[in-house]
């Protein structure tokens, strides 16, 4: 656990189990004394084959947690609870979710259900986005906020009118200045009285990757002029009064609570300023930027990780906000965030397989290779061998690495000319090999091949460098004695992970058991990814979702078992997803079975057409990622 920090980005809900296995407490801290789940038992029971017993889902495979996802919107909720009673604040916490951070529809409708005894609401930043929230609040707590947010037109804009004739607690958040005419003029034709928010650009700026949000030119928000100019049209619409919400957002993972206390003091300034003007002030939204800890450093001056927990959090928002409404004699406003990494990342974890790592690079330099390597190479070989030997023996490794990498160079091109065979080449590679690991510089580091595709399941780290904390789910009980990095099935040399938590430029890994992995199973967990990756995950090389379970409480709190649990998407949906119309393809593939292949072919080793075509059948139906092989067709 120590090696891998689990302690450190896994509590309360993931530690080690004296087995040796990722163990999890889905309610946290609360409830030490609960029946935990080892991880390897779900993956167990959901990828083994029906006739094992088990679920026969193929990896990558995701496992959603909603007990964990029940218990963050609590903690948050109690958070901000203690802060406002200890700090005798007069108004309460209403917090929303924002559906971008993770749309699946488990997920949004768990939230809505979990949160519906304190009015927990939802975000929304596109049309699709507002309908799905829309429909799930439907369900959901009459008070809670629907808080319209991002690029709007004017069907955007009539939907939340509409959302607030259904009597959804909707709340259209101007983002440019343009859209308060649309909202005055559309409110009017449909006769709903809107309530508005307003977003501010802050001066206030936080300089990590996130930040590129805040700022005075940040891409979002009202700067103060545009701030004054809608409020006088509103006033001249005689539609101020609808003005009820400010908003900001400074940018995901706030590394201190000293810049999140900046920043929203000064939106609370912007905040009694409006009521000084005349709008009927309630509710300050102060966006997402709850960060997570992903390296469990705690260290405030990095993009990975924050110097703070939810509680100090929910301390420093009620503290400025309070501070300037006294000062000001302003009633103080409900407090709503949109947090939505701090309530998902830990609800989900991706699970992958290594298939196989690379062994050390060429042929080995056997006395075969030696030989070759002194009689049938150019008559500059011997010389070269001994210039070698004479630097080893002398002790001088830079020159033998010099002269192996020369030497390396001139056959190299000698290939490329054609006078060099191929064995040569590798007898040169085993030779050059053999040097570095004698003197110690050959590079330890190993390649696990995994079945995944790092674009799919983990795009934050290809796009952004983002990492996550990514661990071994069994064998923990075992030294790893490899350092491996990690290389996915895309044909793509992006395709890989090679930077983990810590700055570590490898992960410690076990060596795969049975020749490249086949007898026992490698499986790899990537934890705290529940909030972006799988919507902003794409299908390059035709790859797309993992399989998913849930895992959740089946008689009572004591006890877990996969409640839900579907295949990712087959090849035929992918295709579909490019315009492809999979049944057609079939028919044609079909028909050229039946026009080459005869059914009398169907003996012992030729395939007749029949057994082509249910053979073809099965590669549409299957999923993209590699099989098992006792999963395999043919
Ligand atoms: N609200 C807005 C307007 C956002 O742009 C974002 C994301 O950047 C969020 C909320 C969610 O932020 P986080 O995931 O940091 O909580």
């Amino acid at each position: 656990a120590a090696l891998y920090k689990i302690d450190g980005w896994g509590a309360p809900y993931f530690s080690v189990n004296s087995s040796g296995n990722i163990s999890i407490r889905p309610y946290g801290a609360d409830t030490l004394s609960h029946q935990e789940i080892d991880l390897l038992k779900i993956v167990k029971k959901a990828s083994e084959p029906k006739s094992m017993g088990g679920l026969g889902l193929p990896l990558p495979l995701i496992v959603r947690l909603p007990d964990v996802l029940k218990n963050r919107l609590e903690s948050l909720q109690s958070a901000f609870d203690f802060a406002i009673q200890s700090q005798g604040y007069e108004a309460h916490y209403q917090g929303v979710y924002p559906v971008k951070c993770n749309q699946d529809r488990f997920v949004v409708e768990d939230i809505v259900k979990f949160g519906s005894p304190f009015r927990f609401g939802l975000e929304a930043g596109s049309k699709p986005e507002l309908l799905l929230a829309m429909s799930s609040l439907c369900k959901g707590n009459a008070e809670a906020l629907l808080i319209c947010n991002g690029f709007k037109d004017a069907e955007y804009i009539s939907l939340a009118l509409v959302a607030r004739k259904l009597h959804l607690n909707t709340v259209i958040v101007l983002e440019q200045e343009e859209e308060v005419d649309l909202v005055i003029d559309l409110s009017q034709k449909l006769g709903v009285r809107p309530v508005i928010g307003l977003r501010a650009k802050l001066r206030t700026k936080h300089s990590g990757h996130f930040g590129s949000t805040s700022g005075e030119k940040g891409k979002f928000g009202l700067t103060t002029t545009q701030i004054l100019r809608v409020v006088k049209k509103l006033e001249k619409s005689g539609m101020l009064d609808c003005l009820q919400l400010l908003h900001f957002h400074i940018g995901s993972q706030i590394p201190t609570t000293a810049l999140l206390a900046d920043g929203v003091g000064e939106a609370a300034q912007i905040y009694c300023e409006l009521v000084r003007l005349g709008a009927c002030m309630r509710v300050i939204d102060i966006g997402g930027g709850l960060g997570i800890d992903y390296d469990g450093s705690k260290a405030p001056d990095s993009d990975v990780s924050v110097g703070y927990g939810l509680d100090e959090y929910a301390a420093a928002v009620v503290h400025a906000v309070r501070f300037v409404c006294d000062r000001k004699g302003v009633n103080h406003p409900v407090i709503c965030s949109e947090s939505g990494r701090a309530i998902v990342s830990h609800h989900s974890i991706l699970i992958f397989e290594a298939m196989s790592a690379t062994k050390s690079g060429s042929l080995p330099m056997t006395s075969l290779g030696l030989q070759y390597f002194g009689e049938r190479f150019t008559e500059d070989a011997p010389a070269d061998y001994l210039n070698l030997s004479a630097a080893a023996i002398r002790g001088e490794y830079e020159t033998c690495l010099l002269y192996a990498d020369q030497l390396k160079q001139r056959y190299v091109e000698q290939f490329k000319e054609g006078s060099l065979d191929i064995e040569q080449l590798a007898a040169v590679d085993g030779l050059c090999d053999l040097v570095s690991k004698a003197i110690g510089a050959s590079d330890p580091v190993r390649t696990y091949n995994v079945n995944l595709s790092i674009f799919t399941s983990i795009p934050d780290f290809w796009g952004i460098g983002q990492l996550f904390p990514i661990v071994p789910i069994h064998r923990l009980d075992e030294r790893p004695g490899v350092k491996g990095i990690l290389s996915d099935l895309t044909c793509d040399s992006d395709g890989k992970v090679d930077k983990f938590i810590g700055g570590e430029s490898s992960l410690p890994l076990h060596e795969l058991e049975g020749d490249g992995g086949s007898g026992g199973r490698y499986y790899l967990g990537m934890f705290l990814g529940g909030a972006y990756q799988e919507s902003l995950g794409g299908v390059h090389n035709l790859f797309a979702g993992p399989s998913v379970v849930r895992v959740s409480q089946s008689d009572g709190p004591h006890s877990f078992a996969v409640t839900r649990a579907v295949p990712g998407p087959s090849c035929a949906d992918v295709l579909r997803l490019m315009q492809y119309e999979p049944e057609l393809m079939f028919e044609t593939l079909k028909h050229r079975t039946e026009e080459f292949v005869h059914e009398d072919d169907d003996d012992d080793d030729d395939m007749g057409h029949a057994s082509l075509a249910s053979s073809l059948a099965r590669s549409f139906n299957n999923m993209p990622y590699l099989m098992a092989t006792s999963s395999c067709c043919l």
